[in-house]
């Protein structure tokens, strides 16, 4: 039926790219480059009132970062271009005529009050839906009530109309869906969609199947969200294409809120101090910034992986998977029908693992940005990878390489006194005073040499050699963490070393001998 693996990511644009709108992006990207198909996006702005500025280039961004570049689209061009709905307008209208001549669709002439007045009806009636459908389109102003001579006289005198998709009842909808198996909607609970706007613009119901069809989409990832809007697309394929030229269907289940209650929303992760939106947002009319999963120091890997697992596994206890490791090993069986639930704690623990196998070079820009964006310029990269080396075991974020590497490129500002103080006397100011003669003279400035004087003087003096270690790497650090104590006091070099071991003698002489 299709030649190729065609699938489609179709957002509107209408604000910041939530966690779930990249999950379906990936799970449309794996499938595609599993089969050597196209991972095609497509734009769908035909709700002009919802259109928001900067939308469509940041899903665009978003994207990027994830490493999930499509084949064609608005911004890459392709052979069925143009990939943006609103410049696809004039097209769809020949589509809702011919379900018109056909008998599967109508014009509907009604004005919002009579359609509110329907509405206000339904309900004194008692009415649990307040749908148009073929309870109320007989006494509705449309084509299918009026008389052909009255519709023609409407239509020629220029009277605003929409189209809508008429859908009989007691029937089935039936398809199969690839992660959900059978499905069957009762038309029954399906309204009168509208197909074409009076502005001529199709609805997104409309425009997704012609697209679709258009495009030689052979499979749609999409949502759990839109899976009652499906008997419409069916109906409209079964009516304007065939079924035979559907694509196959999957709805991905929802992700979760934490305690499981319902799907994740950005006010949720607001509440609970984590961000649901691939990158930061900035609303352009409140200006309101919605923190994004890059900004707070998350690696796209990371973030693809976490993702990926969020309703799917490869049937092993495997976790962590790279983009092509989840390319070999991605399959729509594996999807899981329930939601999954987010947790951002596990979230954190991916990023760590992908931060312990960071290519620094790769990511020196970016850490680079981060202490630039802290008022600290970094000009060394070869220190600058060092440092990353060194630490990256200890960071979950890529903002942690500030807070965990700020004192490889600044003395401490402050030192953590009260772990000092304790363990403070005459006889370890004399060692340290001592330590900065013997340091002086030391020929090769390493780790292990630096070691052995340390401890080396300290037996001499008899001084508790740990004591002496937690000391001197608050005097070096400002508090009681970091990497190995000697090859910091290596990486950082000889002389600094010795300047913040003399800094410390005096702020530790000045506060404990009061
Ligand atoms: N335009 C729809 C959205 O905003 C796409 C739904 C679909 O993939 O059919 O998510």
């Amino acid at each position: 039926m299709f030649d190729k693996v065609r699938v489609r990511f179709a957002p509107s644009p209408t604000g910041g790219l939530h966690l779930g709108g990249v999950r379906t992006v990936l799970f449309n990207y794996l499938y595609a480059k599993k089969y050597g198909g196209d991972f095609i996006v497509r734009i769908e702005d035909t709700d002009q009132a919802r259109l928001v500025a900067g939308a469509e280039k940041y899903i665009f961004d978003c994207l990027n970062w994830c490493g999930l570049v499509p084949d064609e689209s608005a911004l890459h061009g392709g052979p069925y271009a143009p990939y943006r709905q609103s410049e696809r307008k004039d097209g769809y209208r020949k589509y809702a005529e011919q379900l018109v001549k056909n008998g599967h669709a109508y014009y509907a002439f009604d004005t919002p009050a009579e359609l509110d007045a329907m509405r206000e009806k339904l309900k004194s009636a008692g009415s649990n839906s307040l749908q148009y459908d073929h309870h109320v389109r007989m006494n509705m102003n449309n084509s299918l009530r009026l008389l052909p001579a009255e519709t023609n006289t409407l239509l020629k005198s220029g009277t605003p109309y929409v189209i809508r998709i008429k859908v009989n009842p007691d029937e089935f909808v039936q398809f199969a869906d690839m992660i959900r198996g059978e499905m069957e909607f009762d038309t029954n609970n399906v309204d009168d969609k509208v197909l074409l706007k009076a502005d001529g613009m199709p609805t997104y119901h409309l425009a997704v199947v012609v697209d679709d069809y258009l495009m030689k989409i052979s499979h749609a990832f999409r949502g759990e969200e839109w899976l009652p809007s499906a008997p419409v697309h069916i109906l409209l394929w079964k009516c304007l294409f065939g079924l035979d030229e559907m694509p196959q269907w999957a709805h991905l289940p929802l992700i979760l809120k934490p305690d499981g209650n319902g799907k994740l929303s950005k006010r949720d992760g607001d509440r609970l101090g984590f961000p649901v939106y691939a990158m930061d947002w900035i609303d352009p009319v409140t200006h309101d910034i919605a923190k994004g999963f890059k900004e707070l120091g998350f690696l796209p890997e990371a973030f693809i992986n976490l993702l990926a697992v969020l309703g799917w596994n490869d049937g092993t206890e495997q976790e962590i998977f790279s983009l092509d490791d989840l390319v070999d090993k991605f399959s729509i069986e594996r999807v899981h029908k329930g939601g999954a639930k987010f947790d951002f704690e596990k979230a954190k623990w991916f990023n760590h693992e992908w931060i312990k196998k960071l290519d620094v070079e790769h990511y020196e820009k970016r850490v680079n940005e981060i202490f630039e964006e802290k008022g600290v310029s970094v000009t060394d990269a070869r220190y600058l990878h060092q440092v990353m080396n060194l630490i990256k075991e200890r960071c979950t974020l890529l903002t942690d390489f500030y807070t965990q590497g700020i004192f490889f490129f600044e003395s401490p500002k402050s030192f953590d006194e009260a772990a000092v103080k304790p363990k403070w006397d005459e006889g370890k100011k004399e060692y340290f005073i001592g330590i900065i003669c013997q340091f002086e003279e030391l020929v090769t400035w390493e780790a292990v040499s630096i070691e052995e004087l340390f401890k080396s003087s300290a037996t001499q003096k008899n001084i508790k050699v740990g004591e002496l270690q937690m000391i001197l790497r608050v005097m070096l650090v400002g508090s009681k963490t970091g990497p190995a104590l000697f090859i910091i006091a290596e990486t950082i070099g000889k002389e600094e070393t010795i300047k913040r071991i003399e800094n410390a003698l005096v702020v530790f002489n000045g506060a404990f001998n009061k």
